[in-house]
């Protein structure tokens, strides 16, 4: 049966988090993999924003792990939705050799427009597991990335607490 788990939602929802916690959790042999254009760690390193960082292995597409995977279970997939339309059919491949795939990526835009192939992703998932952060601007749950600043109209979300925050739909509608 396959197993195809999804950890979404806005920044700052602890989806990495979780997807660390869940990896350790199956006491199985897992590779950690996230997207290269990602540069926000040192080389190798995949950090949350709590700080806690764990080996992984950065692809510009997901199949280029498929020569690594012989004695693999579970493989984790972070920062998601940066990944190209190829994403899929990989993700269905390592399904179809019996190894839980676990992806966690963001499920929106800071323009509130749907990011990569997550959606996609969705579909295909067994289980799609929605976070919310905590609005920056009122405390109550949050599902909204808000870009601080305007400067440029990049789809690229990656940053920190000086860029970004996390926004309930009344305080983002604001
Ligand atoms: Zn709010």
């Amino acid at each position: 049966m396959k197993d195809i788990q999804v950890i979404t939602g806005c920044m700052f929802a602890g989806k990495t988090t979780e997807l660390l916690n869940r990896l350790k959790a199956t006491n199985k042999q897992y590779l950690l993999v996230k997207p290269r254009v990602d540069t926000r760690d040192q080389l190798n390193n995949i950090s949350t924003h709590d700080g806690v960082f764990e080996k992984g292995i950065r692809v510009n597409k997901l199949s280029e792990i498929f020569t690594q995977i012989k004695d693999i279970k579970v493989v984790g997939i972070d920062e998601a939705q940066f990944f190209s339309k190829s994403i899929i059919v990989d993700i269905e491949y390592l399904a179809s050799k019996q190894i839980t795939i676990i992806v966690a990526g963001l499920d929106k835009d800071y323009l509130n427009r749907s990011f990569g192939y997550m959606k996609e992703i969705s579909s295909i998932a067994s289980s799609t597991t929605v976070l919310t952060a905590r609005c920056n601007h009122c405390g109550r749950p949050a599902s909204y990335s808000h870009r601080k600043n305007h400067l440029n109209n990049t789809q690229v979300l990656i940053g920190n607490s000086s860029e970004y925050e996390a926004l309930c739909s009344t305080c983002y509608f604001k």
